[in-house]
C-alpha cells in the first residue's frame, strides 16, 4: 500500500508539455537519487529541471523523501526524462538525498511503488538502478541504493510499515452514523462515504490513498482490517466494518 502526494499536494508547476506511454510498453522500474541534501523539496527539484535544465517538467515519475513520503512527479504513464533512451519503458523514481541517506522508510516507500507498479502493469517490471541501464554511465543512485536494488529491494519485516497513528485517531469515539451506500467493487465508484472511510483508515495508520474511489487497493485494506478485527471478511465496507473502523482498538 502506498500513499502518493499528488502534484497539487506539493505545489507542482504545470508541465510545458507531456507525452504518455502505456502499461504494455512499461517494462522496467529505475531507482535514482538526487545527490543533494535530503531537505530538498520536490518543487525545488522541479524548478531545477525546468529552469536550469530546460526540461518540460520534473524528470522523474515519482520522488521519495527520507521520511518515506512519496510524491507524484510525472506519474505512472507520462514519459519521464530520467534515463534516456529508457524513458518510455522505465518508470523513474528518485530518492531525495545523497548516497547513504536512504532510510528504511524511504526504501519501503520505493518498494511500495514498485509493488504498486507491478499490480497496475499486471506483470513484474525489471528492477534497475540508473547506472545499470545501457547507455547510462553514472554513479546514480549511489552505492547503498545500488546494492539494495541488486539484492531485490528487500524491506525489513517483508511489509511496508504503517505510520504511527496520531492521538486523534485513537478509539473511544463513537462511529458516525452509517451513511451508506455499502462500499463494494467492481465497478470502482467514487463516494463521499468512501472518502470518509479512507480518511479514517489512514488516521488509524493504514497506508491508503484518500481519493474517494473504492477500488482494489481500498478493498485490500478493507479485507486486511476485517481479518485483523475478526469481522466477516467480504471486502465490503458496510455498517459493521464502518463502526469497527472508528471503535475497534488499534492493534
Ligand atoms: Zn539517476
Amino acid at each position: 500500500m502506498v500513499n502518493i502526494t499528488n502534484r497539487s499536494g506539493w505545489g507542482a508547476r504545470a508541465p510545458r508539455n507531456r507525452s504518455t506511454t502505456t502499461w504494455a510498453s512499461r517494462t522496467g522500474f529505475t531507482v535514482h537519487y538526487s545527490a543533494g541534501p535530503p531537505t530538498q523539496t520536490p518543487r525545488q527539484i522541479q524548478n531545477f529541471h525546468m529552469d536550469t535544465r530546460g526540461w518540460a517538467d520534473v524528470g522523474y515519475n515519482f520522488l521519495v523523501d527520507q521520511a518515506g513520503n512519496v510524491y507524484e512527479g510525472r506519474g505512472w504513464l507520462v514519459v519521464g526524462a530520467h534515463a534516456a533512451p529508457h524513458n518510455t519503458s522505465h518508470i523513474g523514481v528518485c530518492f531525495i538525498g545523497r548516497d547513504g541517506d536512504a532510510t528504511p522508510a524511504a526504501k519501503a516507500a520505493i518498494r511500495g511503488l514498485y509493488d504498486e507498479a507491478n499490480r497496475r502493469a499486471g506483470k513484474n517490471l525489471s528492477r534497475s538502478w540508473h547506472g545499470g541501464l545501457s547507455g547510462n554511465s553514472t554513479s546514480c543512485p549511489g552505492a547503498d541504493l545500488r546494492s539494495w536494488v541488486r539484492a531485490g529491494m528487500p524491506v525489513s519485516g517483508g511489509t511496508t510499515p504503517a505510520p504511527t497513528p496520531p492521538a486523534s485517531a485513537r478509539p473511544g469515539t463513537t462511529a458516525p452514523a452509517w451513511p451508506g451506500p455499502i462500499l463494494i467493487q467492481p465497478p470502482v465508484r467514487h463516494t463521499q462515504t468512501c472518502r470518509r472511510w479512507q480518511t479514517r483508515m489512514r488516521e488509524r495508520g493504514w497506508r491508503i490513498t484518500v481519493d474517494g474511489w473504492y477500488g482494489p487497493a481500498s478493498e485490500r485494506v478493507c479485507r486486511q482490517f476485517q481479518t485483523e478485527k475478526r469481522l466477516s471478511v467480504d471486502g465490503r465496507v458496510g455498517p459493521e466494518t464502518w463502526r469497527a473502523s472508528w471503535e475497534a482498538p488499534i492493534t
